[in-house]
This record gives C-alpha cells, structure tokens and sequence, in this order.
C-alpha cells in the first residue's frame, strides 16, 4: 500500500531531519500504516511539494527506542508527547517542483491542496504520477552514482556517503537481476521481492567497482540459497549444475531444496566469475 502523509515545516523541520538521519519516527494518526507500505511525505509552506518517498520499517516504534529527533520540533516538548509511532526510512529525495501542489493542480490529479493522509487505492492516477516521478528520479540518481565512481577518488568521503552509495548500487543491482531473472529465485522458483538478494558471484568486497554493478557477476537467490552460495555450500561448474557440498547430509539437501538435477543457464559473461566460485567451493571442500 502507499500513502501521502503531511509535514509541517513549522512544528517539525522535516528536511533538516532527513539530513540527519536515515529513519524517522512519524505519528501515526490513526492510519494503519503497516511494514513495507511506502510513504511519500508532502511538505508544506513554503514548499508545498512532495518531496520524500520512504518505506515504513516498523509499525510500532516502541518508546523507549525512538529516534531523538528533539531539536527539529517548533516546540521541542512536543518531542515529549506520547504517541503510536511508525518508523519511516527515506528512500528518494526530490527537490525539483515537478510534485508541487501547482502541478498536481494543473494535471488535475488534486483539486485543492494535500491535507492530512492519501491512500494509493482512492486516488490511482495521482499516485502513478507520483511513482513515475520517483522512477526517473532514481535513474537520474544511478546514473549520476556510476559517473561519480569513475570520477571520484577523493580520499575525504564521509561514511555516510559511502554507505548512501552503497545501498543505491546493492538496489540498483538487484533491480538488474530481477528483471534478468524475472523476480524469481534462479534455484527453487520463490517469487516474493522482499525475500529475494541479488547475490554477488565474485563477493562485494572483493569486486572492483564495475563488478559490484555487473549483472553478470550476480544471481538472483532467495535469502536460503543465497546463505548457501555464499558460504560455498553449494556452486555452479560451466554448464551451471549444481555441485553440492558433501558435507550436508542428505536429509539437510532436502530440507535446504538442493538436489543434483538443479540446473541454472549461465551466460559466456558469467563463467569468468563463476569459475572462482567453483574454486573457492573446491578448496573449502578439501577442510571435510
Ligand atoms: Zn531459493
């Protein structure tokens, strides 16, 4: 589900928060806002624009856990308020007008101004405006993303930066080898996103910047058989069988639904970075 919900930049400074930190904590109001619904935050005067899109990680913030977020109130003792909260994690930022109340208007998507919360299934065409704009903002992203790892060597880049750029390239990643795989785990067929990884062939840590992008040296596994490629429990030789570590017993092969008929296709581009795999496989083997 998706929804709209407002931020007032007079009791709460919305932007500078996010500038801070990752995730918020949002009062919940009333709306049944559940883990994994996304959450577009329209900002008001003198902005009047959608501006944030997040994602709600958790649907009870309990108290004693909440995010201290004191110094972005008007009033800082409405920090104190007791309130059912949710936890809202920015996913995409835009600052441009294109979500303005002006054009939403003049698309006739919105008749007056944004007050309150929105509901995706009330309002369908506004929302796909929404989604679309935020596609091509991500792409803009990325694509500004894979420029600056050519271009940037500078030494000073804060963590956060460094973490930011990483999630956009593990999404970016995934996206490729979802729409390569079509959303489905290469091994056992689950087809649920969330519980799907694009999984590196050649470990992220090892890889060079472009491998860690390259569709070819990943598989797209659900979160079990991704534990299992990347531990080297199982592999792939050339003509993408399975080869199965003989320390898992039969009983474990198929609770773990690994069998030696699984057969993955694997293209001429994915042998370079399979074939270390299998080597690696090979001599964590010879510790048995
Ligand atoms: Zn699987």
């Amino acid at each position: 589900m998706e929804w709209i919900r407002t931020a007032n930049l007079k009791k709460y400074n919305v932007i500078e928060a996010f500038h801070t930190f990752e995730s918020l904590d949002w009062v919940k109001s009333g709306f049944e806002i559940v883990e994994g619904d996304i959450v577009y935050i329209y900002v008001g005067k003198p902005f009047s624009r959608i501006m944030f899109k997040t994602v709600c990680t958790c649907s009870q913030v309990e108290e004693y856990k909440r995010i201290s977020d004191r110094e972005f109130w008007g009033n800082p003792d409405e920090f104190n308020v007791r309130s059912d909260r949710i936890r809202l994690r920015l996913e995409s930022k835009i600052v441009s007008d294109v979500l303005s109340i002006e054009i939403l208007r003049k698309k006739h998507l919105i008749k007056t101004t944004i007050q309150g919360a929105y509901k995706a299934e009330n309002y369908p065409e506004l929302f796909s405006y929404i989604r679309q704009c935020f596609d091509e903002q991500d792409k803009h992203e990325i694509s500004a993303y894979l420029r600056s790892l050519c271009e940037n060597n500078d030494l000073q880049e804060t963590e956060k930066n460094i973490l930011a750029k990483a999630r956009i390239s593990q999404e970016y990643f995934k996206k490729k080898l979802l729409h390569k795989y079509g959303s489905q785990c290469a091994i056992c067929g689950l087809d649920s996103k969330p519980l799907l990884v694009g999984s590196h062939i050649k470990p992220w840590a090892e890889a060079t910047s472009a491998e860690r992008l390259d569709e070819n040296n990943g598989l797209l596994l659900c979160v079990m058989h991704d534990a299992l490629f990347d531990r080297h429990f199982i592999t792939f030789d050339e003509d993408g069988h399975i080869v199965i570590s003989r320390s898992l017993t039969k009983e474990q092969r198929k609770i773990l639904q690994i069998d030696p008929s699984i057969k993955i296709s694997i293209r001429d581009e994915t042998k370079c970075y399979m074939k270390i795999h299998y080597q690696k496989f090979f001599e964590r083997e010879q510790s048995f």
